[in-house]
C-alpha cells in the first residue's frame, strides 16, 4: 500500500472542474493549523509536495494529487479561520459542502482531529454535519505524540481522543473508523494506506 509515485494533478473550485477519470478519492479536511500538510506530506515520504497548495489562492481550493496513477488523495481548505462557527453552512463553506455531496467518486472523508487539544466545538460540528449528511468518514486524530500540557486542559492524546469519540457517538450510527497519527513519529502513517486500499477494494 505503499506511495511510488504521486503527482499534483490540478486545483478545482467547483466540483464540475474536479478530475473526471473517475479514480477513487479520499479527503483530507480539518481545522487549519491542524496538521494535514504535514501529514499530506508524510503518506507521501515528500518534503513540500503540499506546499503546491498552500501558495495563495490555492488554499480555497479542492487539490488532487494522484498517487500511483491509480487513486486521488484530495486537500480541501482547513476550516476554522474565521470565527464564525457556522462555516459549514454559509457561503464559505458552500463549494466544500457541495464536493461532499456530489463527488461520486469520493471513498471517504478523513476528517483530521488535533489529539493534543480537547474537542473543539467547530470540529465537533462538522462531523455531525458529516455523520447527518451520511458521508463516509475517517477519523485522523493529529499530533499524538505531544505530551500533555496543562494549558491544553492536561489531558494525554489518548484521553482527547476518547472524549472526542464519545461526543460524536450520537451522530453517528456506527462508531467511524479512527486512526492515530503523528507527522514527527510517522506514526498511523502506514496505517492509514492499508485503511485507503481496503476501502478501494471494496
Ligand atoms: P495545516 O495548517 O493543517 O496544514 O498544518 P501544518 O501541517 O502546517 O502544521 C501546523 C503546525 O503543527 C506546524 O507547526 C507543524 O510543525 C505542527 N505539526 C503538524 N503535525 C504535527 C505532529 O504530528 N506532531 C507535532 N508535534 N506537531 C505537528
Amino acid at each position: 500500500a505503499q506511495v511510488v509515485q504521486a503527482d499534483f494533478v490540478k486545483s478545482s473550485v467547483r466540483t464540475e472542474d474536479c478530475p473526471s477519470d473517475g479514480l477513487p478519492e479520499f479527503a483530507l479536511v480539518g481545522r487549519s493549523n491542524v496538521g494535514k500538510s504535514s501529514l499530506l506530506n508524510s503518506l507521501v515520504r515528500r518534503k513540500r509536495l503540499a506546499l503546491t497548495s498552500k501558495k495563495p489562492g490555492k488554499t480555497q481550493c479542492i487539490n488532487h494529487f494522484r498517487i500511483n496513477d491509480s487513486w486521488y488523495l484530495v486537500d480541501l481548505p482547513g476550516y476554522g479561520y474565521a470565527s464564525a462557527p457556522q462555516e459549514l453552512r454559509t457561503d464559505w463553506g458552500k463549494f466544500t459542502r457541495d464536493y461532499f455531496v456530489n463527488r461520486s467518486t469520493l471513498v471517504s472523508v478523513f476528517l483530521l482531529i488535533d489529539a493534543s487539544i480537547p474537542a473543539k466545538k467547530i470540529d465537533l460540528e462538522y462531523a455531525s454535519w458529516l455523520g447527518q449528511n451520511q458521508i463516509p468518514m475517517t477519523l485522523i486524530f493529529t499530533k499524538c505524540d505531544k505530551r500533555k500540557k496543562k494549558k491544553n486542559g492536561g489531558k494525554r492524546p489518548e484521553e482527547n481522543v476518547s472524549d472526542f469519540q464519545e461526543l460524536i457517538c450520537g451522530f453517528f450510527q456506527s462508531v467511524p473508523p479512527w486512526i492515530m497519527t503523528s507527522s514527527v513519529t510517522n506514526q498511523g502513517r502506514d496505517e492509514i494506506l492499508l485503511h485507503m486500499a481496503q476501502l478501494r477494494n471494496y
